[in-house]
């Protein structure tokens, strides 16, 4: 089997190979482990060539603070025309009036949002880490537990429940009322179901909050129409765009108001952020022209069926799906229900092994601390971009399970890498 390092450069044309082979032979390396294993993290994707090019363009070595038409510096006229066509691309695909496309990230997008909306000290709901929550919504050491004042709402807990493990909307009325938060926080980094953001809104509403709907892992599935839109319900709207959007490493910020709109081009920047990555942009503004493109939809739903499909044959294979099943692009596999033992850390150290790649992730009342966990967080972006579709998704459960029976045995291991290889073979990356 292939060590790390046996890729030698293989671009003949790529002015890396020849001038700085040392960090070359790293990415010739990562550039074959994507290729042959398969990409099962929910929050990752294979972007285009196009978007890739776009990153890797001049557009890196210009300072552009400000916004369109409003630069601090001269020279910018062409990317304010660059800006200009993400943010219309970014309104397009959302439905909505006003788009921020600077954010470096989905963490520096939510940051400006409470800088624009809430003052240091400020109360906010949001759903815990540890429940599929993201760190930005009020992890103690992030800025946002640091500086403001998270109150976090429930999932329904009882095995009996029809909705065990979703958000129980009763709770998140009772918890904001109690607390009057300025900001709702919905949207979530591990949460297999729909979201209900016109619920959000209600209550948003009776308890004088605004809404903010964090869509970084859906956003893919809302543009395409296979996910509820957060608008017209949210007063603001956040995102990643390298999740199902299948963009660059970036951040978006969306809103139909007016004023909030100025609070937020103020606190990006320069609230947060100096000049912005505008190779970064050119990217977005070339994923943004992807998504609305008719096969983003067929990808989109196509996304969902793998999911789906997925789900259905591990939990064939006594695998529990957290809230018992999946409406979106991810699955929350609680390991223990296949095997007591069973690590999620331990899973998918053995999974990577065979060319899986995943992560570990709690499951809600984990009894396990978050290095180790029991569960696994499954997602199908990235395989259905390389062309899987539901006939695949037996087989993958199929190694799955191997692996995992076989407790990371390492000759299983190597035959089901090399099976991934053989399967990564007839479904070649994006060009
Ligand atoms: C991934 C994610 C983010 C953060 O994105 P980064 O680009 O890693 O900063 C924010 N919110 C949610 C819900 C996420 O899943």
């Amino acid at each position: 089997m292939a060590t790390e390092l046996d890729t030698e450069p293989t671009s003949e044309i790529n002015p890396i190979a020849a001038q700085d082979p040392s960090v070359w032979r790293y990415i010739g390396a990562e550039q074959e482990r994507q290729a042959s294993t398969l990409e099962l993290i929910a929050s990752e994707n294979h972007t285009s060539a196009a978007v890739m090019a776009a990153m890797g363009s001049c557009l890196t070595n210009k300072y552009c603070e400000g916004y369109p038409g409003k630069r601090y510096y001269q020279g910018c006229g062409f990317y304010d025309q660059i800006e200009d066509i993400a943010r219309d691309r970014a309104t397009e695909l959302f439905k909505c009036e006003f788009a921020n496309v600077q954010p470096h990230s989905g963490a520096s997008a939510n940051a400006a949002v409470f800088m624009a909306l809430l003052e240091a000290g400020d109360t906010f709901a949001s759903l815990v880490l540890a429940d599929g929550g993201h760190l930005s919504h009020g992890m103690k050491l992030n800025f946002s537990g640091t500086y403001f004042k998270p109150v976090h709402y429930p999932l329904i807990y009882g095995l009996d429940h029809e909705k065990h493990e979703q958000i129980d909307y009763d709770a998140v009325r009772a918890l904001c009322l109690e607390h009057k938060p300025k900001l709702v926080v919905c949207g979530y980094s591990a949460y297999p179901r729909t979201i209900d953001f016109a619920k959000f809104r209600e209550i948003a509403d009776e308890c004088g909050a605004l809404l903010m709907a964090d869509v970084a892992h859906i956003a893919g599935l809302i543009v395409a129409g296979e996910h509820p839109s957060p608008f017209p319900h949210a007063h603001v709207v956040t995102t990643t765009t390298h999740k199902t959007l299948r963009g660059p490493r970036g951040g978006l910020i969306l809103t139909n108001d007016e004023e909030i709109f100025k609070k937020i081009n103020r606190a990006v920047f320069p609230g947060m952020q100096g000049g912005p990555l505008m190779h970064v942009v050119a990217a977005k503004a070339v994923a943004f022209g992807e998504a609305l493109q008719p096969s983003f939809k067929q990808y989109a739903k196509q996304v969902i069926a793998n999911a789906h499909a997925l789900a259905t044959a591990l939990s064939g294979k006594g695998y529990r799906l957290v809230s018992g099943g999946t409406d979106n692009h991810l699955m929350l596999l609680d390991l223990t229900a296949r095997d007591a033992e069973l690590t999620g850390v331990d899973a998918a150290t053995w999974l990577e092994k065979a060319g899986i790649v995943t992560n570990h992730n709690g499951i809600p009342k984990d009894p396990r601390p978050p290095r180790v966990t029991s569960g696994l967080r499954i997602g199908t972006p990235a395989v259905t971009t390389r062309g899987l579709t539901e006939a695949d998704m037996p087989q993958v459960a199929e190694w799955i399970d191997r692996v995992l029976v076989s407790r990371g045995d390492t000759d299983v291991a190597d035959t089901v890498r090399g099976e991934v290889a053989d399967l990564c073979k007839r479904y070649p990356m994006p060009h």
